[in-house]
């Protein structure tokens, strides 16, 4: 029966595939297609994974059996015999090798959508203790997975999502369909991982608009749809799904008719790229004249390439904590950083990189599975500057990283979410004193312009302070938005409150603008404000010449400023400054 679901659209455009449920497994799981030739020696590589855990427990047990009855409680050995016979349960073993036969999954994902499955099934038993034993078989699946994760798969994961039209799915229905992905919640070291999967479009409970998975899944430019509720509980594995990433609308078992509608805006959608592709080439310039600089946001060096493919005229910011995630702790080294930096460097080949330091925290811990639960409030706690003055042997590690990459290439310093002149000061220092213990080592590196971010209310007041340290700044919207209006840009059930047009925010941003302008200094926006092309002539009006974005959204927004009059959107956003509505008069100019 079809149905639908409503969150929030982040990522453009229109997928239609196969619904993959995400495990709630709290060990990484790779998601890749084998070849048909490797299904044997992927069952097998299944099978020496659950054996080792067998061999596990019946140690367990036998250790257990040689305890006296004090040091044993009986509740450990019946633990250990519901776990071995969930281990050799036919539902878990046949159902996995159905998804490795016959949709050539990895193992491991095989492996936890069949757990996802017998979990449902699970959930829905009447009897109370059967119900329980949903933990142990998570438990067990992931001692497998731990296992399995010493002994890699001999095939390398493909690296492109896969596009479909519908056409293709009513002429193919076998393995090689599209697949999206469905969870409650996906943090973005996961989202990062799925840069390199099969997936079209994904779908997630949580997550606001400017949350940092969302921002992910625009720099992939898949169609995605976040805050949709309950949907990791009412879609079922393997269920047919679209997902409508423009209207933020996900259906579930579409009628035939329905397929063939979104098969169209599909089709509509594949034409609009192909069109903008052709402005590629076009210099971002107004009606009367003003040279535009769109710039990219990147969150990988490997990213740095497409960006430039783009079209950008550099990076306007490199989100380097994305370095510094999913590595269980082991932060990355001075050598590995400065490795990461020139590449992104070289890979703009000339162009200027944006490299902002560390920021982690609040929606982006540094591992999936500890999300900062210890903090009442992790979006006003240590996190960015904050988190690297609170470690400078680690904070200079990574400046002295980027001093040397700048040998490469006109590389630009910036740092996130300052407030206080005492925290720009101790930054400025830490910034010389790693100079010069690259002097001291005889190391080359090279100059940097400096930049801050302005994201917090406090360094927007104090502008003209950030501009006597600064030789640029950076407005990160998407922090300026939550901390001005005191909405979590993470949580759904607050989203309708995050508004970039409220008065206040349109008041910061312009002041910052027009300081930096009087002042002859460079100002940019880099949050998600920049790449949407409903703000893009307002942003024009406040004087902003300066946009970095995800390099997906280049074009578009390159349309409209070659459709734009700089000089009469100057007057227009006056206006819309002084109203208390300034969406009426956005629409209205629309
Ligand atoms: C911002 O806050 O607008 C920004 C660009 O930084 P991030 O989204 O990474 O917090
Ligand atoms: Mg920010």
């Amino acid at each position: 029966m079809t149905f639908s679901l409503h969150g929030l659209p982040v990522a453009r455009g229109v997928a239609i595939g196969r619904a993959v449920l995400m495990a709630s497994s709290r060990v990484e799981v790779a998601h890749y297609f084998i070849k048909p030739e490797r299904i044997a020696s992927e069952i097998d590589r299944l099978r020496s994974g659950r054996n080792a855990v067998i061999d596990e427990l019946h140690r367990l047990q036998l250790s257990v059996a040689q305890m006296g009855p004090n040091d044993a409680p009986h509740e450990l050995s019946a633990m250990l015999d519901v776990h071995l016979m969930l281990l050799q349960d036919e539902a878990l073993t046949s159902g996995v090798k159905h998804w490795i036969t016959d949709r050539l999954y990895n193992a491991e994902w095989a492996l936890t959508t069949q757990l996802e499955i017998i979990a449902r099934q699970f959930d829905e038993m009447e009897d109370e203790y059967l119900r329980e034993r949903k933990a142990d078989l998570e438990q067990v699946v992931e001692r497998i997975l731990r296992y399995m994760k010493g002994v890699a798969s001999p095939v390398a994961p493909p690296t492109t999502p896969r596009r479909k039209t519908q056409q293709d799915l009513l002429l193919d229905d076998t393995v090689d369909v599209p697949l999206v992905l469905i969870a409650h919640d996906l943090s973005p070291a996961d989202m990062l991982q799925f840069k390199q999967s099969v997936f079209a479009g994904f779908v997630t409970d949580v997550g606001g608009k400017t949350s940092h998975t969302a921002i992910v899944a625009r720099s992939m430019d898949i169609p995605a749809v976040v805050g949709a509720r309950a949907a990791s509980q009412v879609v079922r594995q393997d269920d047919w799904v679209i997902i409508d990433g423009d209207a933020g609308v996900v259906i579930v078992d579409p009628s035939a008719i329905i397929l063939a509608e979104y098969g169209f805006k599909q089709r509509q959608g594949e034409l609009e790229r192909e069109r903008l592709a052709r402005l590629r080439h076009t210099p971002a310039i107004t009606l009367d004249g003003e040279r535009i600089e769109l710039l990219a946001n990147i969150e990988m060096p490997d990213d740095a390439p497409g960006a430039f493919k783009a079209g950008a005229a550099g990076v306007g910011l490199f989100r380097s904590e994305f370095l510094f995630m999913g590595r269980q702790g082991h932060l990355p080294d001075e050598e590995e950083q400065y490795q990461a930096y020139r590449r992104a460097v070289l890979g703009m080949e000339g162009l200027p990189v944006t490299i902002r330091t560390v920021d982690v925290g609040a929606d982006k811990p540094l591992d999936r599975a500890t999300k900062d639960e210890a903090h009442l409030n992790p979006a006003l706690g240590l996190r960015a500057i904050r988190w690297s003055l609170a470690d400078p042997a680690m904070f200079r590690t990574q400046l002295r990283a980027i001093l040397r990459a700048a040998v490469h290439g006109p590389v630009n310093l910036l740092i996130p979410m300052l407030a206080h002149g005492s925290e720009i000061r101790q930054t400025l220092s830490l910034i010389d004193f790693a100079r010069a213990e690259l002097d001291n080592r005889g190391v080359a590196h090279g100059a940097v312009h400096l930049g801050a971010m302005i994201e917090v209310p406090a360094a927007a007041l104090m502008v003209r302070m950030f501009l006597r340290y600064f030789d640029f700044l950076s407005i990160g919207t998407n922090d300026l938005i939550q901390y001005t209006l005191a909405i979590d840009r993470a949580d759904e059930s607050v989203a309708h409150l995050y508004d970039p047009l409220h008065p206040a925010v349109l008041r910061l941003l312009a002041d910052t603008i027009a300081e930096c302008r009087a002042q002859g200094k460079g100002v940019s926006v880099c949050g998600e404000m920049a790449g949407d092309v409903q703000f893009t002539r307002l942003l024009l009006g406040l004087g902003l010449r300066s946009f970095s974005m995800h390099p997906a959204q280049i074009l578009a927004v390159k349309q409209e400023v070659l459709r734009a009059d700089a000089g009469k959107l100057a007057a227009w956003a006056q206006q819309v400054l002084s109203t208390e509505d300034p969406a009426a008069l956005l629409l209205a100019k629309g």
